[in-house]
């Protein structure tokens, strides 16, 4: 068995293409539905806001599609990640499991999110777009696309869900440095954004409502397109690379993984790790067990219905086969301000309605326990919504520590939290609240989803 901390990949193992599992999905995928007629969406319906590229990888049958050379040369400001094996922590935890991670935060801003802002840039910059106009939570999607639109020299318009604007203000600036324009969602740029007011005035602002901001602005402008950087079948594929990388790596440490982990927002940092894994599964080469984390207060995947929603809140967007908590369901301001998102990428949905994928869900506390012990013994301080699936390992380790057991544990570090310090003094100062499951703002969200068929 290796003895390393961390293992590395050189810059010319790094995977030429990305693993689209759409192909290879046990139950084909539903087709997303136009929101006016309720048919299957066509590409056409796309082109007012994708370039063609991205719209074809979003509906592509090939089951790898190469990664152009010019992302790759981006790529390689930071990638291949590390993987690294827990020692420490595992010591702390007295287990016999291994625990590795993949450390996407050595990304320059901090997160996967790069892996799909830097390749929906290039697609956009090479179809002739001027402008990209998207919405963030905490802000790591819009300071991602920021950097990822200055390298390819077009710009970017971000919505940011108003909470975590006035709350994490260190990535609003993050994102003026890469010279993106930020504007707290909802505002009154947009006639979504104006509803939204009207119905609310104090509305602490949420991701589905940002979405229809950001939409809309792409939408009524000619030059611009918008991105998403979670959900979508395409932002998944690009993601694929970190656990195409974690195989290769894996496999130098001379270890297989028995379980796979992330946390879960919109789904694209478990979807990068797993999608590789769950090929292996679904083919019959591996029993590994994948199992996404999300919050209580947003438990997505635990508590939702399987059925089609929208992925905004004014229902611009096209109906999703997904696991939902209803589109107008706003959740409440937990820090993880990235898995405040009432929906999930469908890819994933399909796979837990299958039975490949499970989840679980936990509250912010006990996560934050989880975080500390993390960066009191491996260092590296974890941004709230990777404190999620970190809780998740260390309940799975301290599982071996009670049977003996001595699996492999390998879960996605989504990004550090070097601007979340905010929350960490919370918890430190005890003011953390745990909001449990919303139940009846659920219920009543879940009233005013469109009466579409399931598909089930
Ligand atoms: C955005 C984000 C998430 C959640 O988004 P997914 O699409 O579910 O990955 C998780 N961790 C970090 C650090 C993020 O920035």
């Amino acid at each position: 068995m290796n003895e390393s901390y961390k293992i590395h990949l050189s810059e010319k193992e790094m995977p030429d293409a990305w693993y689209n599992i759409l192909p290879e999905l046990p139950t084909p995928l539903a087709p997303p539905l136009h929101p006016a007629t309720g048919k299957p969406v066509t590409p056409d319906d796309l082109k007012p806001i994708f370039p063609d590229a991205l719209i074809a990888q979003e509906m592509s049958s090939e089951t790898w599609i190469e990664i152009p050379s010019e992302v790759k040369e981006i790529y390689k400001l930071w990638r291949p990640s590390p993987l690294h094996r827990a020692r420490n922590l595992e010591k702390a935890l007295g287990t016999p499991a291994r625990i590795y991670y993949k450390n996407e935060s050595v990304s320059p801003p901090g997160s996967h999110k790069p892996n799909t802002a830097v390749a929906q840039a290039y697609y956009n910059k090479k179809a002739g777009v001027k402008r990209l106009a998207t919405e963030t939570g905490a802000g790591q999607w819009g300071s991602a696309l920021s950097f990822a639109c200055k390298l390819f020299g077009i710009q970017c318009t971000v919505y940011m869900v108003k909470v975590s604007y006035y709350q994490k203000p260190y990535r609003r600036i993050l994102m003026h440095v890469w010279d993106g324009e930020v504007y707290p969602s909802p505002t009154d740029r947009t006639n979504a954004g104006r509803a939204a007011l009207a119905k609310n005035p104090d509305t602490k602002g949420s991701l589905g409502m940002a979405i229809s901001e950001a939409v809309e602005d792409a939408a009524t402008h000619e030059d611009t397109n918008y991105a998403l950087g979670s959900v979508l079948n395409h932002v998944l594929l690009h993601q694929t690379v970190i656990g195409l990388e974690a195989q290769k790596q894996l496999a130098l440490a001379e270890d297989k993984a028995d379980i796979v982990l992330g946390c879960v927002g919109g789904g694209s940092n478990f979807g990068g790790i797993a999608l590789p894994f769950a090929r292996d599964k679904i083919k019959g080469k591996s029993n590994v067990e994948l199992i996404g984390i999300e919050p209580a207060s947003c438990p997505t995947l635990t508590k939702g219905q399987y059925r089609y929603d929208y992925g905004d809140t004014a229902g611009m967007t096209p109906l999703l086969l997904m696991h939902t908590l209803g589109h107008s369901f706003e959740p409440p301001g937990i820090h993880a301000g990235g898995l405040r998102y009432h929906g999930d990428a469908p890819v994933l949905c399909n796979l837990v309605h299958s039975g490949l994928i499970t989840a679980r869900a936990y509250t912010q506390n006990p996560v934050f326990e989880a975080a500390l012990l993390f960066a009191r013994t491996e260092g590296i301080v974890p941004a709230p919504e990777t404190s999620h699936v970190i809780k998740g390992a260390i309940d799975e380790a301290l599982k071996c520590k009670e049977t003996g057991e001595e699996k492999c544990i390998l879960f996605c570090f989504s990004g550090h939290g070097h601007f979340d310090l905010a929350a960490y003094d919370d918890y430190l100062e005890g003011k953390l609240v745990d909001y449990e499951y919303p139940e009846e703002k659920i219920a009543e969200a879940l009233r005013d989803l469109p009466k579409f068929p399931t598909g089930i």
